[in-house]
This record gives structure tokens, C-alpha cells and sequence, in this order.
């Protein structure tokens, strides 16, 4: 048995051997959790010209120190139209956030601190004034204040992305927002889904006495699907040596992942492993010091189709936790991403946790905002065939292979679940 880490290192090394895929030409349309493959530079400044952060007027800023000011009103720059007049000495112009500033002005006041001044009379606060009228500046401001200067944010030239980076939508925006309409990235990985067992039945059949409904390939799938990859589930596998050798031949070569759900522990129906390796696949390990999702059976393969096959444990929330930890990172690597861990985040036990050490465990949890900090609250959960608790938990609290029982209170690092199994 060799431990997590291990496990996701031969895993990685495995899948940077593997990989990366092909790259394509994509629309941005297409993009959100794909893998960037080229590098990205910004084709202008950001901001591009100097322009109001407010809805405002533009003045010299000197203008307003000795506020209220009284100025005159030369024009009205909505966003979108040039500014065709300089603001001097006792001016400003009424301005529209996005707005360009105009040529003289050096800040902005927000309209809410400005009042229309009609000559001699004066009306409410917040009210506009037109072109050819006066404003009163109720308070000063300072140079550059609600002003965005052009390149505050990157220069021309700068670089927005790198190859490997992983697309998001901010990303998405961002490349709208320098002309990239098109880019390249990783095709997306096909990933082949065989669940196994005698004793399922598809998910929209009434099972027999016996019988469970098959649902870690339906869990798989999303789950594939969420991770940026192609999946392909395949009709249920039954427990006959000949027949799973038949469907995994099959299977690799139409994919570039292979994925098994079942037949990987000890009993004397668990014959993936043999079938994998019948059908010419690598064994790299069969048993991870992980809670749950121990019986994990990873293999490698040369030639046509896939060379990173996974054979998942049968219960469903050990099948997420090893898809999370070990073949989603391995689709990630395929796809040529440098950033192939989710990001951990830090929280406090509500309660305490009594335990035996040995497996890294992966317990489902919730959390919660509690006296300045995060608290996960542990699910009571029935183990690893729970799919109630999973359904319910927002994290896993992560509880390392060393630790004994745990105090209320006791730091515990969180694998948080959005956009991996919640969205
Ligand atoms: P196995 O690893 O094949 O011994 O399966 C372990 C447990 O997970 C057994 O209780 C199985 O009935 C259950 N199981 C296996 N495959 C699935 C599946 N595709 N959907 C739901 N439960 C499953
Ligand atoms: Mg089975």
C-alpha cells in the first residue's frame, strides 16, 4: 500500500508521460474548462485610454479644494463618444462612467457630491446639470481620484495568459477583452466509463430482490464532464472475466482514459485487475493508504488509445474521492495544465473528531462562518457507500495520516467540493 501522495505522483508522471493531447483551435464560446496552449499578450493597454470611474464631473482637481466650488458645465461625455473639449480653469465636464476623460481634467467627482447651480438659486443634491450650466463641488478631490488610468491594470504587450494555464470565465472575459475571439487549447480528453457488478441494474430499471441501481457511472460521467473531459459511459460490465476483457479492449481504444468502477477489492468477484492486465494494461499500484478509496488499481498502457486506466473502488463516495484526488488531476495533466490541485482551504473542527491513524481520510463535511472563522461540521456519514452524506457536503476535511483523535477547535485543511461535485 503506498500513500496518497505517492499514489498522485506516479499518477502525474504517468499522465505527463501520456500526454499533453493534440491542440485545436476553439471559440471562446468553447473554452470554459479547457486548457490554454498558447501564450496570450495583451494586444493593447488595460484600461486602453484613461477614462471615469464615476458617474461624475471631470475638473482639475485644484479646482475643488477649497469645496463648495462653483464651475461651469462645457459638455456631457456619455461613455462610448470622444471628448471634444479641454477643460480649464473653472470648468468641468458632466461625465458617464467609462467615459474618456476629457483633455485638462485631472479627476472626477462622483455626482451624489455635486449639486446643480442655477445662477443665484441652488437644487437638491444629486440632481444633473447640462452643458452651459453651473455645478457646485460640495467636496474636494484629489489628482487622479475616480479616474482609471489607461494601462493601470497591464501594459500593452504584458502577458495575460501562459500555456497551461486553465480556462475559466474569468479568463474567458479577460481574453474578450484583449481580442483573443479564438484560441488554442487542449482537445478534451475521451474518457471511457465501465461500471461493473453482477447486481446492478440501470438506473431506470426497478431492481430485483438482490439488486442495486447502478450510479457511479452516472456520478462518473459528470464528473468527467466537469473536469473538461469527453465521457463515454459504456452499458454495465458483469462480473465474467471474458466478457470485462472483451468491454475494456473496447473501451481503450476509443479513449484516452479509461475509467472502471467495481470489481477491485479482495472479494471473488473482483476480477478488474486481472482483466486489466489480460487486456495488456501496466499495473502501477492496487491499494492507496486512503479513507475512504483504498482499493484504488491504476495501470498504465502503451499504444492506440488510452494509456491512464483507473480501476475505481465500487462504493460511490470512495469512487468520487479517489476520481477527485487521483484521475481528474491525471485528466488535467492530459490536457497539459500546470495547476492540477484544487486549492485547500483552512477551517476548525466544530466538534470532536475520534479516530485511528494510518489513511489519509476524506471526511464530507460542511462549513460554516463561526467567531471570525471557518468551522467544517463533520456529516455523520455511514462510511464509504454514504452517498446521502456526500450529496449534502460542501468540503472534505482532510485528516492526515498521523493523526489520532482531534480536539473541537483542532486546523484541518478543506478540499472544498464547488465545481467539483457542486456547481
Ligand atoms: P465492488 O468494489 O465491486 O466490490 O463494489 C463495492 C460496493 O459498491 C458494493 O456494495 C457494490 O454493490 C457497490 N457498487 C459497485 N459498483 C456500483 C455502481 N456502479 N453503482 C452503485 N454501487 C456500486
Ligand atoms: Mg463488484
Amino acid at each position: 500500500m503506498i500513500s496518497v501522495d505517492a499514489a498522485r505522483a506516479l499518477v502525474l508522471e504517468a499522465a505527463g508521460a501520456a500526454g499533453p493531447l493534440e491542440a485545436e483551435t476553439i471559440a471562446l464560446a468553447e473554452a470554459a474548462g479547457r486548457v490554454l496552449r498558447e501564450e496570450i499578450l495583451a494586444d493593447q493597454a488595460m484600461p486602453p485610454f484613461t477614462r471615469s470611474a464615476m458617474d461624475g464631473f471631470a475638473l482639475r482637481a485644484t479646482d475643488t479644494r477649497r469645496a463648495p466650488a462653483r464651475l461651469e458645465v462645457i459638455e456631457e461625455i456619455p461613455a462610448g463618444r470622444a471628448p471634444e473639449k479641454t477643460v480649464g480653469p473653472g470648468q468641468a465636464s458632466r461625465i458617464m462612467t467609462g467615459a474618456a476623460l476629457p483633455p485638462g481634467a485631472d479627476a472626477v467627482q462622483m455626482i451624489e457630491l455635486t449639486r446643480p447651480a442655477a445662477a443665484g438659486g441652488s437644487a437638491a443634491a444629486g440632481s444633473s446639470a447640462a452643458a452651459g450650466s453651473f455645478v457646485e463641488i460640495m467636496e474636494p478631490v484629489e489628482p487622479g481620484q475616480h479616474v482609471r488610468r489607461e494601462g493601470e491594470d497591464l501594459a500593452r504587450g504584458a502577458r495575460l495568459a501562459a500555456s497551461g494555464d486553465r480556462i475559466g470565465a474569468a479568463l474567458i472575459g479577460l481574453l474578450a477583452s484583449s481580442g483573443h475571439a479564438q484560441l488554442r487549447a487542449s482537445r478534451r480528453p475521451r474518457v471511457a466509463i465501465i461500471p461493473t457488478g453482477d447486481e446492478l441494474v440501470e438506473p431506470d430499471r426497478r431492481p430485483g430482490p438482490s439488486q442495486i441501481r447502478e450510479s457511479n457511472g452516472q456520478t462518473l460521467r459528470a464528473l468527467v464532464g466537469a473536469a473538461g473531459g469527453l465521457p463515454a459511459l459504456q452499458p454495465i460490465a458483469r462480473d465474467d472475466a471474458e466478457a470485462l476483457r472483451l468491454t475494456i479492449v473496447r473501451s481503450l481504444a476509443q479513449s484516452d482514459i479509461l475509467l472502471m468502477s467495481g470489481g477491485v477489492s479482495m472479494g471473488d468477484y473482483d476480477l478488474v485487475g486481472d482483466a486489466l492486465i489480460s487486456s495488456g494494461c501496466r499495473k502501477v499500484f492496487d491499494r492507496v493508504a486512503i479513507q475512504p478509496g483504498k482499493p484504488l488499481f491504476f495501470a498504465t498502457r502503451d499504444g492506440e488509445g488510452a494509456e491512464l486506466v483507473f480501476g475505481l473502488p465500487g462504493n460511490p463516495v470512495s469512487t468520487v474521492v479517489d476520481f477527485l484526488l487521483f484521475a481528474r488531476p491525471a485528466m488535467l495533466r492530459l490536457m497539459g495544465a500546470t495547476q492540477c490541485e484544487e486549492p485547500l482551504i483552512a477551517a476548525r473542527l466544530a466538534k470532536p473528531l475520534s479516530r485511528r491513524p494510518g489513511r489519509r481520510a476524506y471526511l464530507p463535511a460542511t462549513l460554516r462562518w463561526d467567531k471570525g472563522s471557518l468551522e467544517a461540521v463533520l456529516l455523520p456519514s455511514m462510511g464509504s457507500a454514504d452517498m446521502v452524506s456526500l450529496a449534502r457536503a460542501e468540503a472534505l476535511a482532510i485528516i492526515p495520516e498521523e493523526s489520532s483523535d482531534l480536539p473541537a477547535g483542532a486546523s484541518v485543511q478543506m478540499l472544498p467540493l464547488s465545481g467539483l461535485t457542486r456547481t
